[in-house]
């Protein structure tokens, strides 16, 4: 049965779709001795308080090291659950070490299956959750667990993630540059130009030499701001790339409003590749996905023009028609790899978004493009493309950036909110 101490507000969950994401907090001394800080955010304060004062019983403390050693325990979870050890972050503001968890929603059952069957669910009485699996699970965490779920909207934990990430992680938030030029003179050696949009004009000389955008960088070094002021500029949109896409316009701490969406988002790229290639392992399929070549299964201009269309300079390479060669050939899977094809699903979803995302920040007049959600996890495809079409088609007006913590802002937002 339950005991009487409670553990919940260590947790923060965000079930999604297709990932349930788990952030959790180990309240522990800094690695290299004790470093005061004092945070002006109230939300910060309280977490940061939290399991201190309470941790002066004992019960409360083993309850706690029972359920880290449960999550430590990585063989516990099998293959389902992921622990992204890489992701763990200690924070001084709230005096504690943060971790990062995750595992596949359609295997919600055989995870409650096995806390249920463990007693660490006996100390957890409420928890801090969001993501519609905050609402499709609530009875089942309730009956099975005798868990309460703290309902927290989606898109204000996302927004709180995201302000916390940017506020206290040093190089949290990274953008793209150039490659230093390569020396062959404009537009390099003939690399893809992203799909051309309606106002495609070159208006940017300076654009015509950005071949690629590669290199990662702390954007707040790149820009010789703090991280303070970072957060401070507004207006900003974020977009949210998960199973679907969620486009937000955010312009100040917590006001903000979802101004538009998508249905073709990561569960589009991911679905669409089991089906077509046959792929069971998703981080598998993004690396074969690098080896691939979008051209074999790409239309291009060169392809209809046999050269660029001069006239709205349109050079022969750029994408035309996204699995536009398939209609040309009599076999359309001859001369196809699996590669080449989860390569021009991944080029086709991340264009469209692109694209989306850049008429948005147009119409709402961002300059800051905040790109987030799991689609980008282990996928730097996408993020450099990102990166390149925003800054060419706003002829370098408008930036794409990222997160490292990129898929656990809304889970991270949700333990941060929940108000205990
Ligand atoms: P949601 O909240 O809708 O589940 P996420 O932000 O968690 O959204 O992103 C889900 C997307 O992340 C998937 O559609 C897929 O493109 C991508 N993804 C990243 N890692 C994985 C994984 N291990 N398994 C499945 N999808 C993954």
């Amino acid at each position: 049965g339950k005991s009487n101490v409670d553990i919940g507000g260590v947790l923060g969950m965000d079930i999604g779709g297709t990932l349930a994401k788990l952030v959790y907090f180990e309240k522990k001394e800094p690695p290299g001795g004790m470093v005061r800080t004092c945070s002006r955010d109230p939300l910060v304060t309280m977490k940061r308080n939290l399991s201190l004062g309470d941790l002066n019983t004992r019960e409360q403390k083993e309850a706690l090291m029972q359920f880290y050693t449960f999550m430590d325990t990585q063989e516990q979870f099998g293959k389902a659950g992921v622990r992204d050890e890489h992701l763990a972050y200690y924070s001084h503001e709230l005096g504690g070490q943060l971790h990062f968890f995750r595992f596949e929603t359609r295997l919600m059952d055989q995870a409650i299956e096995l806390i249920s069957s463990s007693t660490i669910h006996n100390s957890i009485k409420a928890l801090g959750c969001t993501g519609g699996g905050a609402y499709k699970f609530e009875d089942f965490f309730q009956k099975r667990m005798g868990i309460r779920m703290l309902q927290m909207d989606e898109m204000a934990s996302l927004v709180r993630g995201l302000q916390f990430c940017i506020a206290n992680i040093p190089g949290e938030c990274y953008a793209f540059e150039p490659e230093p030029v390569k020396g062959t003179g404009a537009n390099g050696k003939g690399e893809e130009e992203p799909m051309a949009s309606e106002q495609d004009t070159f208006r940017n000389m300076r654009m015509r030499h950005m071949s690629e955008l590669r290199e990662k960088v702390d954007y707040s070094h790149k820009v010789h701001r703090s991280r303070t002021e970072l957060l401070q500029s507004y207006p900003a949109l974020v977009v949210s790339i998960g199973s679907g896409v969620s486009i937000l316009k955010v312009d100040g701490p917590a006001k903000f409003e979802r101004v538009s969406g998508s249905s073709i988002g990561g569960g589009t790229y991911w679905g669409l590749c089991r089906l077509l290639t046959g792929a069971t392992d998703y981080d598998d399929s993004l690396d074969l996905a690098d080896q691939g070549e979008s051209d074999r299964v790409d239309m291009l201009v060169g392809d209809i023009y046999g050269h660029g269309y001069n006239k709205f300079q349109l050079s022969s390479n750029t994408l035309a028609s996204s699995f536009g060669k398939l209609v040309t050939k009599e076999d359309p899977r001859e001369g196809v790899t699996n590669e080449d094809v989860s390569k021009a699903l991944i080029v086709m979803v991340t264009m469209n978004i692109g694209q989306v995302a850049y008429l948005n920040a147009k119409l709402y007049d961002t300059r800051r493009i905040y790109f987030v959600g799991n689609f980008l996890r282990h996928n730097n495809i996408s993020a450099q493309r990102l990166a390149y079409a925003i800054a060419y088609w706003s002829g370098g007006e408008m930036e794409a950036l990222f997160f490292e913590h990129e898929g656990y802002l809304g889970a991270l937002g949700a333990f941060l909110s929940s108000g205990y």
